[in-house]
């Protein structure tokens, strides 16, 4: 089986701005991510991305949106030798109903760790709200709270 470091997105990855980032020109990768996905990645770990982008159900962006700026995310890692091993997003939000893929629902955890073969007893998660904390618990993920747009190279001496 595998082992992951599981990330947030906004605010672990790229700066939580307050508002919804979904332009490409909005999107600031935060200092120190790449370089700690690529070690994650060579110390065995898969590094998979899941987020809540509930600005999709409130109208305010597409799943059009999301998968290009995903595309120039990883368009960024990869120059720095570390692209991520998938993404997974929630397009839900509790305005057009509950959905279990949400965060802190664990169903998009359950569905990396499916596809990914994944020992969530090995793995870890970094989110900057409570949310990506409790969905990564439920499945037993050693789970990290951080500020957000704070640094997540802390990670590295646990790998
Ligand atoms: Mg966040």
């Amino acid at each position: 089986m595998n082992k992951a470091v599981f990330l947030d997105r906004d605010g672990v990855i790229n700066r939580e701005r307050g508002e919804y980032t979904f332009k490409i020109k909005d999107f600031e990768l935060l200092p120190g991510v790449a370089a700690t996905i690529k070690t994650a990645k060579e110390r065995g770990f898969k590094v998979i991305v899941i987020s809540n982008q509930g600005g999709i159900a409130k109208g305010l962006y597409t799943v059009e949106d999301t998968d290009k700026l995903h595309v120039h995310m990883q368009g960024l890692l990869s120059k720095e030798g570390a692209p991520v091993n998938d993404i997974f997003y929630s397009p839900n939000h509790e305005v057009t109903g509950a959905s279990l893929d949400r965060k802190p629902g664990s169903l998009l955890f359950e569905k990396a760790a499916y596809r990914h073969n994944i020992n969530c007893e090995q793995s870890f998660m970094i989110g900057d709200s409570l949310r990506d904390i409790e969905a990564a618990e439920k499945l037993g993920i050693t789970s990290f709270l951080i500020e957000p747009n704070s640094s997540i190279e802390f990670i590295v001496k646990h790998l």
